[in-house]
């Protein structure tokens, strides 16, 4: 049975969320504009007003709210963090505030999921506490979404492992306490057993931030927060290794496939804002005569917005169901992926769709640096490329379904009307009567 109710309890909750992100993560974003703030803890200012709020997710027990309770947080599942995420989406600030922002989530999954002891406790307790942040280094700079020309290497010396090479996008490292790189050690390893994970604390000399890289919607082009970063033999203990030696790939695929469908939940959230930004410019402002929203032209961007929303947001909340099905047993591990990857590709061009109309709405002002529209609207191919380019994925997607289809038997497809009305007629040969032939022969008959 299909139910899409919400049990009131829950419904409290989400209300609250909706008020408080309202009022304070969104005084938060206008506070606090510049972009990485969030992930900035030496900002004294944004860390004054950030505690305080933390404490209150705290209290309602919302926070850290993508772990299960066996990783430490109350575990509400995916559905009920695809509602809760739909709200923090209108917020940069919000996921921050609610102890679930990338890449930091996706980093504590596979703390918690492959670290030692020790690790969890030196590394995953003080990050879940919000304390402090981290950074995933995986992305090198000739090739991002294709592991295989990856070459950053870990090499063991005696009792420690030395890493040299570079790693591009590497969000958040200025700001980290600690470092997750992705090193080839083995390779002439196949290449899923290539390449290991690492542990690499912040201050380890040989840690070098060539560029703070800025993309679309940042302020100042020389200050972003995507660090192109040489690792010049840089040297941690050998037991900063983070899962097996070579088991790196399947700890980074460990952490991708969340990361997805948060940032997918999280659009829902946005675009729904958009909308009502269409909507509110659609009966706020005439032309021609007439409210844009009398236009059929804007109706009709309306409208499709609507649909393409409430299209997606079905395909995500599907994809949640997946995933808790999964973590209950009633599944089999990779039952979500197709679905992950589907959430991934629509994503992106609902996100374009949506905030770009809103944006075409609000003509001038829209694009203008007075609205948060046109910095939404760059934000759209960052989420095309981050955790794999949309392309890839859309490819991956072709192949899954293409694997299972089977070549036609004949000359024609199997769906070939004439062919299969012969053979259900060799089935039911009195079917039909015979049928009177047309034409002039017919008639001069
Ligand atoms: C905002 C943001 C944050 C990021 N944060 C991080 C981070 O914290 N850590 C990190 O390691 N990386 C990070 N990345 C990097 C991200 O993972 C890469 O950008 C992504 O994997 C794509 O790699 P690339 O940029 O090298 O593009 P390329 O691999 O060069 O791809 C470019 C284009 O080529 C085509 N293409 C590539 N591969 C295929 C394929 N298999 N099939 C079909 N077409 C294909 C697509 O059109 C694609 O858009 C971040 C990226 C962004 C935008």
């Amino acid at each position: 049975m299909i139910d899409f109710s919400v049990e009131p309890e829950f419904q409290a909750k989400l209300d609250w969320m909706d008020r408080f992100v309202r009022d304070e993560c969104e005084t938060m974003d206008l506070l606090f504009p510049e972009s990485g703030v969030q992930f900035d803890v030496s900002n004294a200012a944004a860390r004054r007003h950030l505690r305080p709020l933390q404490e209150q997710v705290k209290a309602q027990g919302l926070w850290a709210c993508h772990l299960g309770p066996h990783l430490g947080g109350p575990g509400y599942g995916q559905i009920k963090l695809a509602l809760m995420n739909e709200i923090l989406g209108r917020s940069h600030w919000a996921p921050t505030v609610f102890g679930t922002a990338a890449p930091d989530t996706g980093n504590a999954e596979i703390l918690a999921m492959f670290g030692t002891p020790e690790q969890k406790q030196k590394y995953l307790g003080p990050l879940m506490a919000g304390d402090i942040v981290s950074c995933f280094s995986m992305t090198e700079p000739q090739g991002g979404a294709d592991p295989e020309v990856f070459t950053c290497t870990a090499t063991l010396d005696g009792d420690e492992w030395v890493i040299e090479g570079e790693k591009w996008f590497s969000s958040n490292a200025r700001f980290a306490a600690f470092l997750l790189v992705i090193a080839v050690t083995d390779p002439e390893a196949p290449l899923t057993e290539r390449m290991s994970m690492f542990i690499v604390p912040g201050d380890t000399p040989g840690i070098e931030i060539l560029r703070n890289v800025a993309i679309a919607g940042d302020f100042d082009p020389e200050n972003g927060h995507h660090a192109h970063v040489r690792y010049d033999k840089v040297r941690i203990p050998r037991d900063h290794m983070l899962g097996e030696r070579g088991g790196g790939f399947k700890v980074a695929q460990a952490r991708l496939g969340g990361g997805r469908i948060h940032h997918a939940m999280r659009t829902v959230g946005l675009c729904n804002r958009a909308l009502d930004m269409m909507l509110e410019r659609a009966v706020s402002r005439r032309t021609k005569g007439a409210m844009l929203g009398e236009h059929q032209m804007v109706q009709a961007k309306i409208a499709d917005s609507v649909i393409e929303l409430e299209q997606f947001r079905l395909l995500v909340l599907k994809t949640a169901w997946l995933i808790d099905e999964i973590e209950a047993g009633r599944m089999k591990h990779g039952a979500a992926r197709k679905h992950i990857g589907m959430c991934k590709v629509a994503m992106a061009s609902v996100y374009a769709n949506v905030v770009g109309r809103a944006l075409e709405l609000h003509g001038s002002l829209g694009i203008s640096l007075d609205m948060p529209l046109a910095k939404w609207y760059g934000g759209n191919m960052a989420l095309a490329f981050a955790d794999g380019p949309t392309d890839a994925h859309r490819s991956q997607l072709a192949r899954a379904y293409l694997k299972r289809a089977v070549p036609a038997k004949g000359l024609f497809p199997s769906e070939h009307i004439p062919s299969r009305l012969a053979r259900a007629l060799e089935r039911y040969p009195d079917a039909r009567e015979p049928r009177p032939i047309a034409g002039p022969a017919a008639e001069t008959a």
